[in-house]
């Protein structure tokens, strides 16, 4: 396979090319926008799934696979383009009343280490959270990365390796024939490679059209407000009831997010912006007197259980799909690009790929 053509230019496409290019093949990016846009730029960025003793194996490998080669990948991108992704590996702090035997029946599992505290601790370590509790869960590996930042320095880094991105480009359809990718249609003419990936995140169902079998995904909208603080005023990310906290590196901080079935209308509401702003401040009174700087909704693209397919289209022979990563495309991102690519190029897959084929049945499908 000499030339890969990738259908999406944010995390996932991004983290593909570059795999595919460290392969030695030639990759031409094709989005309809600026690249990075969409989820990959909206989303918090933490390196690791939310209450990760709930998701299923797969989700699991993929985050665990990604957690480890985090700190080496950002390395590599800063010292290669000059762009910092900020991986802060500020740890994370998860109330979850009632799952405290499960979370460390997990952590022991996966290796992650875990302690519970109990109100005082918790207090010790993050001293503006108003109220705190007895068996808060403490996962001091978790990092975050300031998303927006590591799509800029994969998009450097993809230039300086000569990956060609084609932006302002929608994909109208794909040309199949006899069970094959012919070329990819714009509104400039077809472009064609000996191998197309679909890394379109929520767009990815629809691109596929009646294709069988087809992916299952579906956006699911999501809003976050972003505060401006001096730095360290929060230290820790917390999750709390699904909404969270993350604190960037120069003081920003992030308070998320909602999860809203609101098909492909990515418009921010007021409703949300309130609610997500009163419990924020509930929760952080010094957000009080921060500049409430952004408020913004991104699409996740959603599949039945959050395990993303990562395969060959079973009827299209040069087809391939990295989609559907759901809420966890950045902690799982780097695993995914590598196991395409090693199902591409005929490279032994790095982690086992039957779970996430596009003809393997999803719980809830
Ligand atoms: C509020 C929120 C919080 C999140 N928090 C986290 C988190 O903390 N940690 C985590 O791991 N994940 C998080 N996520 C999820 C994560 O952001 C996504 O799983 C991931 O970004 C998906 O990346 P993607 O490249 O598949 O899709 P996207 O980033 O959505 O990109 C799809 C790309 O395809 C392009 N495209 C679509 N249709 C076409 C077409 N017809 N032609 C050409 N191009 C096309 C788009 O322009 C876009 O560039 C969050 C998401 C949201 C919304």
């Amino acid at each position: 396979m000499d030339h890969v053509l990738i259908i999406g230019g944010s995390a996932l496409g991004l983290l593909s090319a570059r795999e595919l290019s460290l392969a030695g093949v030639r990759v031409t990016v094709v989005d309809r926008q600026a690249p990075g846009r969409e989820s990959s730029w909206a989303g918090g960025g933490i390196v690791s799934p939310l209450y990760p003793w709930r998701y299923p194996d797969p989700v699991m490998t993929l985050a665990n696979w990604s957690q480890r080669q985090y700190p080496q990948l950002v390395r590599t991108l800063l010292n290669d383009t000059g762009v910092d992704p900020e991986l802060e590996c500020c740890g994370m702090l998860v109330q979850a009343p009632g799952e405290v035997l499960e979370a460390t029946t997990w952590a022991n599992r996966w290796q992650h280490p875990l302690e519970v505290l109990d109100a005082a601790a918790t207090k010790t370590l993050e001293p503006e959270r108003a109220t705190t509790e007895d068996d808060t869960l403490w996962l001091p590996d978790v990092a975050n990365v300031r998303n927006p930042q590591l799509v800029k320095a994969l998009l450097a880094d993809l230039q300086r390796r000569g990956v060609e991105v084609l932006a302002d480009t929608p994909v109208r359809g794909l040309d199949i024939r006899h069970d094959r990718i012919a070329g990819v249609l714009t509104d400039s003419g077809s472009l064609s490679a000996d191998a197309v990936l679909l890394c379109a995140g929520a767009w990815s169902g629809e691109l596929l059209g009646s294709l069988p079998p087809a992916p299952a995904i579906r956006p699911m909208r999501g809003q976050m407000l972003l505060f401006r603080t001096a730095p360290g005023t929060i230290r820790h990310i917390m999750l709390e009831e699904n909404r969270y906290v993350i604190p960037r590196r120069d003081g920003r901080v992030l308070f998320g997010s909602s999860l809203e079935d609101t098909g492909f209308d990515k418009t921010p509401t007021e409703l949300v912006r309130s609610e997500l702003l009163e419990l924020a401040i509930a929760r952080y009174p010094v957000l009080a007197q921060a500049e409430l700087e952004n408020h913004w909704a991104g699409l996740r693209p959603a599949s039945p259980d959050g395990v993303p397919y990562v395969g060959r289209h079973p009827a299209v022979e040069n087809l391939f799909v990295n989609a559907g990563h759901y809420r966890n495309g950045i902690v799982m991102g780097p695993a995914s690009a590598r196991l395409i690519t090693d199902l591409m190029v005929g490279r032994a897959p790095v982690i086992p790929p039957a779970p996430y084929a596009l003809d393997t049945p999803r719980s809830g499908d």
